[in-house]
């Protein structure tokens, strides 16, 4: 049974006319409410900086969650480009697309093996990540059956308590390691705390991993993620697997951050209105003007990924959002499609109706609205929502479907 979607078909081929014009609406820059950009070429250039951070090792690229919500097909095309010959995800479904992409990569499957999915990992040809014995069994069983040697990596926890074979688990499979012939290509750990330098259990899991990785005599050894990769050569043994900051997330919060960012998002200002000192602003009336105030109401909402925590009230400064170069405050709670901003402060007739403000880049990272949404800036990405036209810049980016132009002045659908 083929439980995936056939990779090969586009998603417009899928659709009903109608359906198909709806998502060109959806798709086009002139009729989105927002625009979401994608720099390929910061992606790249982090990709390579990180690659270079850990030379000798092999930097590999973590796509899941659609790539960080920044578009699995895109992102791995421009990476397997630039020369990225592996790449870990979460789910087969999330293999399929990578597969789709780049024909040749290497492609590791997090969340592991079933006995259900063996057709589908032989199929893909990709490797499951090994996390438990029984997991282990089963794909030795299924290797034997249907003679598939596609390989697979072998998770060790060494604190997570996640996934993984405890250390002693691991060690019982040591034997067999040493006979050779054995199909395991990537023996791995996963950091709990690298984003913290200092905390005591980096050391404890360097050690317990390096142990226990030496004694899989000739089998390459990954432990490091994004932040993982700046604690140290110590910490990057012969791959790195890199996400968040490929995508622009600082992976040194203590410090300044070393990326470019990657992501720009941009909603339109669908009106702008006069209040009255004394009026409030929004669900809850929560938000009440303090003088004469111009309020700018922007198209983007929770549903598009812009969290309610990001509001302000009478109490509280939420996020700012950026208006013809100027940050400009969000006014009361944000709703499900709009959010309201006080663009009192700026010149007269700046803020207009059509007009595209900034809600990440320019100056607003990705952590900084994660700080207000109460989250980390993995959660901004992989929450960045539906409704907004992509657009990729730079890369090998194919031309799609979408203008490539910057949005600021509107242009007409792609026909
Ligand atoms: C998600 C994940 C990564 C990538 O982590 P970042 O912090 O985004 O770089 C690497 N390894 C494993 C096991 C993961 O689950």
């Amino acid at each position: 049974m083929n439980i995936l979607p056939d990779p090969n078909a586009t998603v417009a081929s899928l659709l009903t006319p109608e359906a198909a014009k709806a998502a060109a609406l959806a798709a086009s820059t002139a009729t989105a409410p927002g625009v979401l950009s994608i720099d390929l070429d910061a992606l790249i250039a982090n990709w390579r900086k990180l690659e270079k951070t850990a030379v000798p090792a092999e930097a590999a690229a973590v796509v899941k969650g659609d790539a960080y919500g920044c578009g699995t097909g895109p992102v791995t095309r421009a990476l397997a480009a630039a020369g990225c010959k592996t790449f870990f995800v979460a789910t087969l479904g999330e293999a399929a697309a990578v597969r789709a992409v780049a024909p040749d990569a290497t492609i590791y499957v997090l969340d592991g093996f079933f006995q259900t999915t063996g057709d589908e990992f032989a199929k893909l040809n990709c490797r499951p990540v090994i996390g438990d014995l029984y997991e282990l069994a089963e794909w030795d069983v299924y290797c034997r059956r249907t003679g598939w040697n596609g390989g697979a990596a072998i998770h060790i926890d060494t604190g997570m308590n996640r996934l993984g074979l405890t250390v002693t688990e691991a060690q019982g499979i040591v034997p067999r390691i040493a006979a050779g012939d054995h199909g395991i290509t990537l023996v791995m750990s996963h950091l709990v705390a690298a984003e913290s330098p200092n905390h005591s259990i980096n050391a404890k899991q360097v050690s317990a991993f390096r142990e226990i990785a030496s004694q899989f005599a000739g089998v390459p050894a990954s432990l490091s993620a994004s932040s993982g990769i700046f604690l140290g050569s110590q910490f990057q043994f012969d791959l790195i697997r890199p996400g968040a900051a490929m995508y622009g997330v600082n992976p040194t919060p203590e410090a300044d951050n070393p990326m470019q960012p990657v992501v720009d998002l941009k909603a339109r200002v669908v009106q702008v209105r006069n209040v009255e000192r004394g009026d409030t602003v929004g669900y809850g009336a929560t938000w009440s003007a303090r003088r004469p105030t111009k309020i700018a109401v922007l198209s983007a909402g929770y549903a598009d990924g812009y969290f309610r925590a990001a509001g302000s009230n009478d109490g509280t400064r939420g996020a700012d959002v950026i208006i013809a170069g100027q940050r400009c405050p969000i006014a009361g709670r944000i709703s499900m499609d709009l959010m309201a901003v006080d663009v009192t402060d700026l010149p007269p007739n700046v803020a207009r109706r059509g007009q595209m403000a900034t809600l990440i880049g320019d100056g607003i990272t990705v952590d900084e609205l994660a700080h207000h949404f109460g989250t980390i800036g993995y959660e901004v990405l992989t929450s960045l929502g539906p409704r907004y036209a992509r657009i990729y810049k730079g890369g090998d980016a194919k031309p799609a479907a979408v203008p490539t132009t910057a949005p600021a002045a509107p242009v007409a659908p792609a026909s």
